[in-house]
């Protein structure tokens, strides 16, 4: 079949997990943690499986996690929203993205893109007919060219899908780098699609502002959350969608025949779940930072030099520091198979022609004796 779709193979996170189970590799790859979040989450769902309700819920949402979902909002970014029109829970922020190039491009109107981007994004906004502009950023420090950023606005730009923390790099978004964005996007009177799904995961002095608190972007930006970061469920896939009235309406055109709708016990976990208290959330923070740091003690003891990571679950390295001269994909496989550790090739997120090779990304949301024994298990072997 010659469609769309069939010109993307199968998604990298899989292939390197399959390849990773293969071997009996550390599973350093696809992005999740190795522990379940919170029990007293677990359970909320598990009493509703029980108890109910177990049949559809609303389209737009059970309102205790609407409702949740715009505390959270208020709580930590200042926004205020109505629960009842502006919120909309999705299967997972993958289904949020779909809804959202689904609902609101036409074929033919262009989409900024960030390079290196996440897997989904391109795929997406092919399918809906969008056209992309990329604007890529270059390793180690990921900065936005201003000649670039330019140059991929025009007026036939619809919306720009921005992702920070970002995956895989590592970059928080600074203000300075977000009110140049927001200039542009207003410029070319565009939307802007906010993926912070890792927006509990920032370490340091980084801090994560969403567009959408910027001035005047509130009615122009959208942000997608993820119960799967947030609360160290991926497999749950409950995300939620954040924007002024018009727009999740037009997103909740797509929505109603995508998915329609969520599971109840999911949905009410993920409600609780957001309403704990601000320590569960610092915990969070400095549990993984404690792990990346860890991660990256490791590596560096090794000899890698590794790029800086101010959020989300990964740390970048460059495989040229160790003197290994092939390309990071022949890393990946020669690591997963040979050294006993799996890890994605950077080069998996990007397009175009010409990008770096050499980036390797190792994903440090494990226990901290399995990030130990991946450090010893490559430090035996290079
Ligand atoms: N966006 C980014 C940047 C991600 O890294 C991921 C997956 N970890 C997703 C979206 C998908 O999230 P979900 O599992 O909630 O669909
Ligand atoms: N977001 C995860 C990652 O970047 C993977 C999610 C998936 O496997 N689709 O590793």
């Amino acid at each position: 079949a010659n469609t769309i779709l069939s010109g993307f193979g199968t998604t990298i996170f899989t292939v390197m997990s399959a390849l990773a189970t293969r071997h009996g590799a550390i599973n350093l790859g696809q992005g999740f943690p190795d522990q379940d979040g919170p029990e007293d989450i677990r359970d909320v769902a598990a009493r509703v499986l029980m108890d109910g309700p177990n049949q559809y819920p609303p389209m737009m949402g059970m309102l205790e996690l609407r409702q949740a979902v715009a505390d959270h909002n208020h709580r930590f970014y200042g926004i205020a929203v109505n629960p009842e029109t502006d919120i909309l829970v999705t299967s997972g922020a993958t289904e949020a993205l779909a809804d959202c190039l689904l609902g609101l491009i036409n074929p033919g109107d262009e989409v900024v893109l960030f390079e290196p981007l996440y897997d989904c994004y391109l795929p997406l906004v092919l399918r809906a007919g969008g056209v992309p502009k990329f604007v890529r950023l270059d390793p180690p420090n990921w900065e936005i060219r201003e000649d670039r950023l330019r140059e991929a606005f025009s007026e036939r730009t619809k919306l720009v899908l921005l992702n920070t923390p970002m995956n895989p790099t590592g970059k928080v978004f600074t203000v300075e780098e977000l009110q140049r964005i927001a200039h542009y996007v207003q410029e070319s009177n565009a939307y802007a699609v906010c993926d912070e799904v890792y927006e509990h995961l920032v370490f340091g002095e980084a801090r994560h502002v969403p567009l959408a608190t910027l001035p005047g972007m509130g009615n122009r930006t959208v942000r997608i959350g993820s119960a799967g970061k947030t609360f160290s469920l991926t497999g749950w896939k409950v995300g939620y969608i954040t924007g002024c009235t018009d727009l999740i309406g037009q997103i909740a055109k797509a929505h109603q025949f995508v998915t329609f709708t969520t599971s109840p016990a999911l949905q009410l976990g993920v409600a609780y779940g957001l309403n704990k208290g601000d320590e569960f959330y610092t915990d969070l923070r400095q549990s993984l930072e404690g792990k990346r740091d860890r991660l990256k003690t490791g590596l560096e003891a090794i000899g890698f030099k590794t790029a800086d990571c101010d959020g989300t679950y990964f740390i970048n390295a460059d495989i040229r520091s160790i003197g290994f001269e092939g390309t990071d994909e022949e890393f990946c496989r020669l690591i997963t198979t040979e050294a006993g550790v799996a890890a994605v090739p950077v080069s998996a997120f990007y397009v175009g022609e010409g990008e770096e090779k050499h980036f390797v990304r190792f994903c440090f949301c494990k226990q901290d004796a399995v990030l130990d024994q991946a450090v010893q298990r490559l430090s035996e072997f290079f």
